[in-house]
């Protein structure tokens, strides 16, 4: 018989999970690895955001909360919000989330219908696909340019769209490529979404992770907020990774659909982490300034460093902490084939860990977090150098 269902086998296990599992191995046995691997912050969660938890769980804040979180961490996300960009939310219009994932999962499992079209721009983190899979959805991917640094438009948005278009998946600063869709060119696309009652699910996981100039949400464009659901995350801007602080803001009827889902599966998030989010939110937010321009530094860092390796080139991200390298002009050296196989040789070869372009769409690039310290940037670099030079 059968043992597992059709769903599970839509999906499959997340590549950078695959990564950075064979690199924990690989780090026990005792290698030393420049470790470019894992999205996620290389900094400490701030003290203040520690204490918060701490004193939640000694005043004995240990319960069940509220499904969608307590009033206050939906207020906090809220506040947030409009003063960073000038939405009017209301607190039922928000859901608190055991991650960003998961916001994500759950807004795609009340919206999405078998055979609903859900248009993603390539390069994607490697999670949308999969998970509008399995929520029965069919991605349809609409392909951005390098030699246009990623940028996706109205226009291609708008060629993508057919009759059977749920949803378009927007994540700006872009993991992989730390590209940033425009400011027109995101009121372009959310203009035409709600034109054409499609939805806009909004990423905005790396929103304060943005380098140049102002920080934008394409749910600033108030008069369309209908068709947009906002999918946040504490786990970067604050250095929260572990704790799994997520939330969604969107049209009523979509968030107490989520709630409602959430009611049978997860429940709320973990109550102590709901305290430590409030005080993430609604303290000073200096530290997130202050990571901001430590990552600006690190991605100059690694860009320089790439320049003194022949055949690589790079565009410059605008925001997150990746780079994503073209690796075309090492495809038929050495025996490498593809992205893939070169990623599997720098980690067996020069113990570097990066995530091969396919996971995301693209076969000719690999992608490098740069949320690591200096020390690891460089060491890195000149092991890329060294293992790409070797290569006949
Ligand atoms: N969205 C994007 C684009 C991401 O890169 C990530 C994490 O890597 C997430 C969402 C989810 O973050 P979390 O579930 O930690 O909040």
């Amino acid at each position: 018989v059968k043992v597992l269902s059709d769903r599970i086998g839509r999906i499959e296990v997340s590549a950078t999970m695959a990564i950075t599992a064979e690199a924990l191995r690989l780090k026990a046995t005792g290698i030393n690895l420049s470790d470019f691997g894992a999205g996620e912050p290389h900094f400490e969660t701030p003290r203040h955001i520690k204490d918060a938890a701490i004193e939640a769980i000694n005043k004995g804040f240990t319960r069940y909360t509220a499904v969608a979180g307590v009033p206050e961490v939906r207020k906090a996300i809220v506040d947030r919000h409009k003063a960073d960009f000038g939405t009017d939310y209301a607190v039922d219009e928000c859901v608190f989330t055991t991650g960003g994932k998961l916001a994500l999962f759950n807004a795609l499992q009340v919206l999405v219908d078998h055979g609903d079209e859900v248009i993603l721009p390539v390069p994607y983190w490697v999670s949308f696909k999969d998970i509008i899979q399995y929520a029965g959805g069919v991605p349809v991917f609409v392909e951005s340019k390098e030699s246009e640094n990623f940028r996706v438009t109205a226009s291609m948005i708008e060629a993508a769209i057919t009759e059977k278009t749920k949803c378009i998946i927007l994540n700006t600063p872009s993991n992989p490529s730390g590209a940033v869709v425009s400011k027109a060119d995101l009121e372009g696309i959310v203009r035409l979404a709600h034109e054409r009652g499609i939805y806009v699910l909004l990423d905005e996981c790396y929103v304060y992770l943005s380098f140049d100039g102002e920080l934008f949400s394409g749910a600033s464009f108030t008069d369309c907020k209908e068709h947009v659901v906002v999918l946040g995350s504490l786990s970067k801007t604050y250095a929260m990774t572990g704790w799994r602080a997520g939330f969604a803001l969107g049209p009523k009827q979509i968030i107490g659909a989520m709630s409602k889902l959430q009611s049978q599966s997860t429940s709320n998030a973990a109550s102590m982490v709901q305290k430590a989010s409030i005080a993430a939110l609604m303290g000073s937010q200096e530290c997130v300034s202050e990571m901001r321009a430590d990552y600006i530094k690190l991605r100059d860092r690694i860009l320089e460093g790439f320049k003194s390796i022949p055949g690589l080139t790079c565009t410059v991200p605008q925001g997150a902490f990746y780079v994503y390298p073209n690796i075309s002009a090492f495809i038929g050296k050495g025996g490498i084939k593809s992205a893939s196989d070169l990623a599997a040789k720098l980690l067996s070869e020069a113990h570097v860990v990066v995530v091969p372009g396919e996971a995301f769409g693209t076969d000719e690039h690999i992608r490098l977090s740069y949320a690591v310290s200096a020390d690891v940037i460089d060491e890195g670099v000149k092991r890329i150098r060294e293992f790409l030079a070797g290569l006949k």
